[in-house]
């Protein structure tokens, strides 16, 4: 595989020398959050540790985890370990409930930051001659200015459209000629069908690669974008808390997003709160080895993923976590069966002569959960019998049991009538609550 590396002496560190450097960096970030963030010592403290007990990655298990209510317990700039003349940037999630949680940066952060988006941007085989269209929201959320920065580094010539404003990117993309777009998912696909809808033929647009996440998105929804959109889409992974876009991000293999280890040391964490060896499914924690505005030691994102270091075609060492199911907090219960809402995407796009747009909406009747799925109709099937319909609806019933273990009642919809994301996507009405 013909590959370009931004920084080759990191990204192919052999495992062995990139362990001795985490060893290091681990060192000293303990003592830095140690010495700095009351709440990282009286945490340390209450387990009798002092920096001196951790001698390395093989000591982690020792150390406390970070919860996000830890952040909002300590909002709004409590963790930081830096005086606020230090810090340069303030980002913060959405927190629908109650207060956001916030991440500050040192000036230090965000270039650390660009230059892992800069590697981002070289794993799609994004670079100067390129044409970045980012359509991710710039703002409080980390997507727009993550991206933005990433392209900047590479010499691309940014657009930075954020988000919305569909037939505006559309006439932009075309106009100016962008070869890369910076979104998430339900919104790429939504630019697409609305190409689609504006009659503007492929060969009018230039785009080749896709740096798609912020969300959940299944295998068959990329395949879906990039038979639409005819280019490379790859999945890129990251949270405000430990720093935005581009922790993680695939590379031309397609196969698992490389974590880019000489910052971030990851884990999956079950149940009982024990790190589990790779392969096994677990929440995805993070320890930040270079942050110096807000570094965090074992950061609990609840996002369930599982981890390889199985040698990658590409020639880059970093682990590979695999898609995220979805994090724990979005997982439904739904007559005791636990099921996300990318299960419900993968049992959809088995099926054909359906659209990948779809609702889900949970509700209660008497003691007993319903889940409808609504799912929008290919215009294809339009035209099809009511029978064929039904036949239809059945269909997407049994991959619903099959695929999700759900058995849902399931609306088509005419196609386009279901509501279109232009950000993260709002897969669930959930009744109940
Ligand atoms: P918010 O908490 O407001 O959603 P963030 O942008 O920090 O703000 O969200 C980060 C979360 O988004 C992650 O913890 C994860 O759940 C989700 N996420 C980000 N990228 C991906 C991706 N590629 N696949 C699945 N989920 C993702
Ligand atoms: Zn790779």
């Amino acid at each position: 595989m013909q590959q370009t590396y931004w920084n080759p002496t990191m990204e192919t560190m052999p495992r062995e020398q990139l362990r001795v450097l985490q060893d290091e960096r681990l060192r000293a970030i303990v003592r830095r959050v140690y010495e700095s963030v009351p709440f990282y010592r009286h945490k340390m403290q209450e387990r009798g540790l002092t920096p001196t007990d951790i001698h390395g990655v093989c000591d982690l298990e020792l150390l406390p985890f970070t919860e996000k209510q830890d952040l909002r317990d300590h909002y709004p700039f409590g963790l930081f370990a830096v005086p606020q003349t230090e810090i340069v940037r303030i980002h913060a999630s959405s927190g629908t409930t109650g207060k956001p949680s916030v991440a500050g940066y040192t000036s230090g952060d965000v270039d650390r930051w660009s230059e892992m988006m800069a590697r981002a941007m070289y794993c799609g085989s994004i670079n100067k001659q390129d044409i970045v269209q980012v359509a991710y929201g710039y703002g409080l959320f980390t997507g727009g200015l993550g991206a933005h920065y990433g392209a900047e580094r590479v010499g691309a010539s940014v657009i930075p459209m954020s988000g919305g404003n569909t037939a505006r990117q559309l006439m932009l993309m075309e106009d100016f000629g962008a070869t890369a777009l910076c979104c998430t998912p339900s919104y790429a696909l939504n630019l697409a069908d609305a190409l689609e809808r504006g009659g503007i033929s492929l060969d009018r647009i230039k785009l080749k690669t896709g740096i798609f996440g912020a969300e959940p998105w299944t295998e068959e929804m990329r395949l879906k974008i990039e038979e639409k959109l005819h280019i490379d889409a790859l999945n890129i992974y990251g949270l405000s808390e430990v720093m935005g876009p581009g922790v993680a991000i695939e590379c031309m293999a397609k196969n698992g997003m490389h974590i880019w280890e000489d910052h971030f040391l990851a884990e999956t964490i079950d149940e009982n709160d024990k790190s589990q060896p790779y392969g096994e499914r677990g929440d995805l924690t993070f320890t930040t080895l270079t942050k110096s505005g807000m570094p965090l030691l074992r950061y609990r994102t609840h996002d369930l993923c599982n981890l390889t270091d199985e040698p990658c075609p590409c020639g880059r060492t970093h682990v590979r976590m695999s898609r995220v199911m979805g994090r724990t907090d979005d997982m439904l219960i739904i007559r005791g069966v636990n099921v996300f809402p990318s299960q419900i995407e993968h049992a959809l796009l088995q099926v054909q002569g359906i659209e990948p747009h779809y609702h889900i909406v949970v509700d209660r009747q008497g003691s007993l959960d319903t889940i409808e799925v609504q799912v929008e109709l290919a215009t294809s099937m339009m035209s099809d019998t009511v029978r064929d319909l039904e036949a239809l609806e059945k269909k997407i019933q049994i991959s619903l049991a099959s695929h999700a273990l759900i058995s849902a009642s399931v609306k088509l919809c005419q196609p386009g009538s279901l509501g279109r994301s232009e950000g993260k996507a709002v897969r669930v009405t959930d009744k109940r609550k």
